[in-house]
C-alpha cells in the first residue's frame, strides 16, 4: 500500500537543474516503499525512456506517455485504460479525414500509437491563426462524427487523442487504482498540456519556470489546491513535499 501517488511532467518540470534533481532523487529513494511515481509526459515512451538515461531518472512505477495516451504500469499495459482509451476512438476514420489536409504531415511511426495520431503542421501557425486552426479542425470533426481531442503545440505539433486520454484521467486512473485518497495524489507540471492533472481534486504544483499559457490560466481558475512554487524544476518538488501535508 502507498501513501502518496507522485505524477510529474518530465522536460522543464522534472528535468532541467540537475543539482535539483539529484537532491530530489535521494529524497524519492529513501521513501520508494511509500509513493508511487509516475511520469507524465507528451514524448512517446522511447523518447521518455532516452530521457531518462541521459537524465539519471529513478525507475517509475508507471510511464503515462503521448499526452496521458499509454499507460505502463509496471512494466505491463492496463488493460482497464485503454479499454477506457478505446471508446469512442475511431483511429482510422480520423486518418482517413485527415488524409486529404495538404497541410498536414504525419509525424513517424515512431510517434504514432494506438491511442495518438500526430501531425506535423507543413507551416507553423501562432496566435489567432493557430486558433483558427483548431477551431476549424474541430468543426471537421463535429461534421464526420468524430470525436477527439486536439492538442496544439508550439504552433507546429498536433495530436489527436482519445476523448477519455490526457494527463488528468490518466492521473485520476491510477488513483482509483492504488485506492487512494485525492489529497494522497501529487501532480507536478509546467506548461499547457499538465493543465487537467494541474486542476483536479488532488494537489497541484506548478514549478516557478512554469510557461505562460500555464501561468495564464492559473491566473484566472486559481484552484486552491493548486501551489504556484517560488522554486524551479525539481527544487519545486522538493519543496512541495516537504510543505504539503502529504506524507
Ligand atoms: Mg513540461
Amino acid at each position: 500500500m502507498k501513501d502518496l501517488l507522485l505524477v510529474t511532467d518530465l522536460d522543464h518540470t522534472l528535468v532541467g537543474d540537475r543539482p535539483a534533481l539529484a537532491r530530489l532523487n535521494k529524497t524519492l529513494e529513501t521513501l520508494r516503499s511509500r509513493i508511487a511515481l509516475v511520469y507524465a509526459t507528451g514524448r512517446s515512451l522511447a523518447g521518455a525512456r532516452q530521457l531518462q538515461q541521459e537524465e539519471h531518472l529513478l525507475e517509475p512505477d508507471g510511464w503515462a506517455t503521448g499526452v496521458g495516451s499509454t499507460l505502463l504500469w509496471r512494466g505491463q499495459p492496463d488493460p482497464l485504460w485503454d479499454t477506457m482509451l478505446g471508446k469512442h476512438w475511431h483511429r482510422p476514420a480520423l486518418k482517413a479525414l485527415l488524409s486529404h489536409w495538404s497541410d498536414l504531415a504525419m509525424q513517424p511511426a515512431s510517434e504514432q500509437t494506438p491511442y495518438k495520431l500526430s501531425y506535423e503542421l507543413t507551416r507553423p501557425r501562432q496566435g489567432k491563426e493557430a486558433r483558427e486552426f483548431e477551431n476549424h479542425l474541430r468543426a471537421c470533426l463535429g461534421q464526420a462524427g468524430l470525436q477527439a481531442q486536439v492538442v496544439f503545440s508550439s504552433g507546429c505539433q498536433l495530436d489527436l487523442l482519445p476523448p477519455a486520454a490526457g494527463k488528468g484521467p490518466v492521473t485520476a486512473h491510477l488513483q482509483q487504482k492504488l485506492g487512494l485518497r485525492p489529497d494522497q495524489v501529487l501532480c507536478c507540471g509546467d506548461s499547457g498540456n499538465d493543465r487537467s492533472m494541474l486542476a483536479g481534486p488532488w494537489w497541484g504544483l506548478m514549478v516557478s519556470n512554469a510557461r505562460p499559457e500555464l501561468v495564464d490560466w492559473w491566473q484566472q481558475a486559481r484552484p486552491d489546491t493548486l501551489v504556484r512554487s517560488h522554486h524551479p524544476y525539481a527544487g519545486a518538488i522538493s519543496h512541495g513535499l516537504e510543505t504539503l501535508p502529504l506524507l
